[in-house]
């Protein structure tokens, strides 16, 4: 059945490290294009892995992102003839965030967010839990577990430098379920 759906939302895509959140966010990116909307992308600035002006998987696939290191700043390049504004890494960006994406989606504009839902410790990242709340869709993906070969939901630190960010250095996470998860006490 064809249910009408107004235009404006926000879409969640999250998981851990190496679940495809990059992949799925730059596959509805490309396809936003192919339907001629006015697509706008922006990453953290300090997310510098593989490319400082580009989002990236790890599997090499790339599209061009603004880097911006806070909401004021994506606020400064924000296109207000923009009909798709997608974020990668967006356990990185501030709580401003959160009432520009509502205003965002409530004038229309489709607003799709990926990020870590989790940190290392399996602790809720950043405003990710406030994204997916106010998400009308949210797509949880899992990696393999580098320890069973099970599906992954959870990111194991393998260096322990503290803090919770450790920005671009995938060789120093592994994808793990929540029985070969470990954190440190
Ligand atoms: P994310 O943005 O969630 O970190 P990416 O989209 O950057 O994920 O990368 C996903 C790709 O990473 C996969 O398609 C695969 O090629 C690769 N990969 C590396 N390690 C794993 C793993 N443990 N589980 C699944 N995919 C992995
Ligand atoms: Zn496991």
């Amino acid at each position: 059945m064809f249910v009408h759906q107004r235009q404006g939302s926000l879409e969640v895509i999250c998981g851990p490290m190496f679940s495809g959140k990059s992949e799925e966010l730059i596959r509805r990116i490309k396809r936003a294009i192919i339907a001629k909307q006015k697509v706008q992308v922006f990453k953290p600035a300090l997310d510098d892995r593989y490319d400082a002006s580009a989002i990236a998987s790890h599997s090499q696939r790339k599209h061009e992102a603004i880097p911006v290191k806070n909401t004021e700043e994506l606020l400064r390049h924000l296109d207000p003839e923009a009909q798709v504004v997608a974020l990668d890494e967006a356990q990185f960006l501030d709580e401003g965030l959160i009432p520009i994406i509502e205003e965002l989606a409530n004038r229309g504009v489709r607003v799709i967010a990926g990020g870590l839902d989790q940190d290392s410790n399996g602790e809720p990242f950043g405003i990710m839990p406030i994204l997916l709340a106010k998400a009308e869709y949210v797509t949880k993906l899992q990696a393999i577990c580098m320890v069973c070969g099970a599906l992954a939901g959870r990111t194991q630190r393998m260096v322990h430098t503290g803090g919770q960010v450790l920005v671009g250095a995938a060789e120093a996470y592994e994808a793990r379920c929540r029985h070969c998860h470990e954190t440190p006490h």
